[in-house]
């Protein structure tokens, strides 16, 4: 099978063409546009998410956020919601788009024929779950790659558990989550956060 990059012309790069050509009468060719996928709860999505997703979207033709669907996992905001959030932060970035799954990541990456996972690390205590996390998809799936991005300094510390904690309590977190979630926050959470000073 020939492999034709055609860049950003079509989205989804699983469809296969066939074209004639003289020197080979039925010449089959896949599309190679370069999709990542960024695995995790998001619950809710924060600017340390946002971060990593704006700088995977410098790398890749076309970044999917995958929500992960976890029926044992307690989650502050509904798969819906949390899909939402992602969408209407990435409105205006078409190469960005939020999907949700169940199950093994790399059945979804085989699935969809993606071939790389972007994770963020933000110290060394995350690495070494990642780093097994890692090696284990790619004995499931061996062409699967996994691209580790270091936090941006100021976002090393923001988890959307520690946020959703200081929020129910009463901080602010203006500069930790997108203005969206700040909202939906105050929705879940009537009454908090609505003074105390901010980090940059
Ligand atoms: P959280 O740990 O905040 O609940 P997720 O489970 O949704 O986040 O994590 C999805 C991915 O995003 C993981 O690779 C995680 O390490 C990464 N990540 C989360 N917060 C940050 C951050 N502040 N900076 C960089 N990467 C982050």
């Amino acid at each position: 099978m020939q492999t034709l990059a055609l860049g950003r012309l079509y989205r989804d790069p699983t469809i296969q063409y066939k074209v004639a050509s003289p020197a080979a009468p039925i010449w089959r060719f896949r599309l190679n546009a370069t999709t990542a996928v960024y695995p995790g709860s998001f619950d809710p999505i924060t600017n340390g998410h946002v971060d990593i997703i704006l700088r995977s979207a410098s790398l890749f033709d076309r970044v999917v956020v995958l929500v992960a669907v976890n029926h044992s996992k307690q989650t502050l905001f509904t798969l819906d919601e949390r899909l939402e959030l992602i969408r209407r932060v990435f409105a205006d970035h078409p190469k960005v788009e939020a999907q949700s799954f169940e199950g093994l990541l790399v059945n979804y990456m085989k699935k969809h024929d993606i071939r790389a996972v972007i994770r963020g690390l933000r110290a060394v205590s995350d690495f070494e779950y990642e780093f097994q996390m890692a090696l284990m998809n790619r004995k499931i799936h061996p062409q699967a790659e996994t691209l580790f991005l270091a936090s941006r300094e100021n976002y090393t510390y923001v988890s959307s558990r520690i946020l959703k904690e200081v929020f129910s309590l009463g901080a602010c977190i203006q500069d930790l989550a997108p203005p969206i979630v700040i909202d939906a926050m105050r929705r879940k959470y009537p009454g908090r956060a609505l003074s105390g000073p901010t980090q940059s």
